[in-house]
């Protein structure tokens, strides 16, 4: 399965109080941001399967930990691919927004570069440029430092949660279900006639804890072709 996850699509799972996906469409597009991290030991990356629930891809939690077997997570025994993913917290400069990169892990060490030039990394602003036309599947994104200030996490709207959101949790019993009947708990959720985006923001979710699970990559040097499709 390769179900690709494009900006509109990800609009349907936009989670209430997290801002929309970030996305730059064509070439040379750009945006002046703020990454919404302190260091390195803020970012936190996933191992997700993407799963199919009513004809809408759905980023699920995988359940083992990279050391164990694939059978403590039923989607990875079923050969449902391992994917992991960061979704970048910005802070766009001209609107003050706060948007969702999703990126893969080769993005992490282009993170890690912009990171030991700036402490905090959200005191650097940067363009990301992109460098490919629309639907090429080699397209990058350039980091471009531009400026540089005094501002803290503290001075910017508080970090949108990414577990229990935009990737959502399930029991072993619950995913070996969805293998048989294709169906997860709250699956119904995500129709997108159901969502109204006027009303759909929760304001502030500081009296929710959800728990977020980190997973630690370990860095392959990424000398892999970047892959990442917008
Ligand atoms: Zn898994």
């Amino acid at each position: 399965m390769c179900a690709r996850f494009n900006a509109s699509q990800a609009d349907n799972y936009k989670p209430a109080g997290t801002g929309s996906f970030f996305s730059l469409a064509n070439d040379k597009d750009f945006e002046t941001v703020r990454f919404m991290y302190n260091n390195m030991d803020d970012v936190e990356a996933y191992s997700v399967h993407e799963v199919e629930v009513n004809g809408q891809t759905q980023w699920v939690n995988c359940l083992r930990e990279y050391d164990q077997p694939v059978d403590n997570c039923p989607l990875c025994a079923a050969g449902n691919k391992l994917q992991v993913k960061m979704w970048v917290p910005l802070y766009i400069v001209k609107t003050g927004e706060i948007k969702i990169w999703e990126r893969g892990r080769t993005f992490i060490s282009q993170l890690d570069t912009a990171s030991r030039r700036f402490n905090p990394l959200v005191s650097g602003v940067f363009d990301i440029e992109r460098q490919g036309k629309k639907g090429d599947q080699n397209t990058t994104y350039s980091l471009i430092n531009i400026d540089k200030d005094d501002t803290q996490l503290a001075d910017l709207p508080e970090l949108p949660e990414v577990m229990g959101s935009i990737v959502k949790e399930f029991t072993f019993e619950e995913l070996q279900n969805y293998l048989q009947t294709g169906t997860l708990p709250g699956g119904n959720d995500n129709k997108p006639q159901t969502r109204n985006p006027a009303t759909d923001r929760r304001p502030s979710t500081s009296n929710e804890q959800v728990t977020r699970r980190e997973v630690r990559t370990r860095s392959t040097g990424a000398t892999q072709p970047r892959t990442d499709v917008f």
